[in-house]
């Protein structure tokens, strides 16, 4: 009798044991394969057209590597905890064309992701030197449409079950972003500083887009660098050319460009380059609605 008992609890605790074990491994599937697609952008006005293109639709989710950081993306450094956020990742989207230098670290970490170069469709390329394109695409509002339309044209490819949605979703914005286009060609027709001097060159292609001609002292974004020789040179090229506007970026230290401004008269005027904002849908329609704001008014 003893042993009968003892063979019927066994078979009760194995077969909790059993249905311990199939439980987890149920709760273990439904979070890594939570039927949702997961995209990670790398930065963030990356981030935003993403967004734009996905808002609505309840099974993907979007997710910003670089949240945390407002500097340029370009000399950005991977982290432990970057890399971890690309564990249940799908899709990475990014700018491309070295601009994030570090994505062949998350590609061979994870080779089964995969990745759309926003870039990839900009023809209109802005060299830094020989061989060098300039990557800052995005503060041109015809680039910004361009890696718009890529990612949301590479979005149909992977994931067809949500084609219509992505289209409606790319068409809403890029209206939008054509309303803002027409507001820069209207409120730039008059405008009275037609050469500036640029200390960064996040704004070549917003300059260039708005028609405004540049002489561009590439700093990597690091202004203070300059030597004297340089900044003496500058000041030669500006009195000779009559340039009045000096273009530097929000938060870059002003030091030089007051150097320069004393040295030629000329005033200095702070763009934004859209790398860091409210995270809200309009967030770089709003952007450049002040960066347009700043140039009508130089
Ligand atoms: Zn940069």
């Amino acid at each position: 009798m003893k042993k009968k008992i003892g063979i019927i609890l066994g078979s009760i605790i194995l077969l909790i044991i059993i249905i311990f074990i199939i439980y987890k491994n149920i709760n273990k599937d439904e979070n890594i394969n939570d039927n949702k697609l997961h995209i990670v952008t790398s930065f963030y006005p990356i981030y935003i057209m993403t967004l734009n293109i996905t808002n609505g639709i309840e099974n993907v989710e979007v997710s910003n590597m670089a949240s945390e950081f407002s500097g340029c993306i370009h000399d950005y450094t991977l982290t432990t905890s970057d890399l971890k956020k690309f564990e249940e990742a799908d899709i990475f989207v990014e700018n491309g064309f070295g601009m994030e230098s570090f994505s062949q670290k998350i590609i061979e970490t994870y080779p089964e992701i995969k990745v759309i170069e926003s870039g990839k469709q900009i023809t209109d390329y802005i060299y830094e030197d020989e061989e060098n394109i300039n990557a800052h695409f995005w503060t041109s509002i015809d680039n910004y449409i361009l890696q718009v339309k890529e990612i949301s044209n590479e979005l149909d490819k992977i994931d067809n079950t949500n084609i219509e949605k992505y289209k409606e979703n790319e068409n809403k914005y890029i209206n939008k972003l054509e309303e803002l286009k027409k507001e820069y060609n209207e409120k730039l027709k008059n405008i009275k500083e037609t050469q500036v001097l640029s200390l960064n060159e996040s704004f070549s292609y917003l300059l260039k887009f708005a028609g405004i001609d540049e002489i561009l002292i590439q700093t990597d974004h690091e202004q203070n660098s300059l030597s004297a020789e340089t900044i003496r040179n500058v000041i030669n090229t500006m009195n000779e050319k009559n340039i009045k506007a000096i273009i530097i970026e929000q938060n870059d230290d002003e030091q030089n460009a007051n150097t320069i401004a004393n040295e030629t008269g000329a005033k200095i005027y702070r763009l934004k380059d859209c790398m860091s904002g409210d995270n809200t849908l309009d967030s770089y329609i709003n952007t450049m609605k002040e960066n347009l704001e700043t140039l009508v008014n130089m």
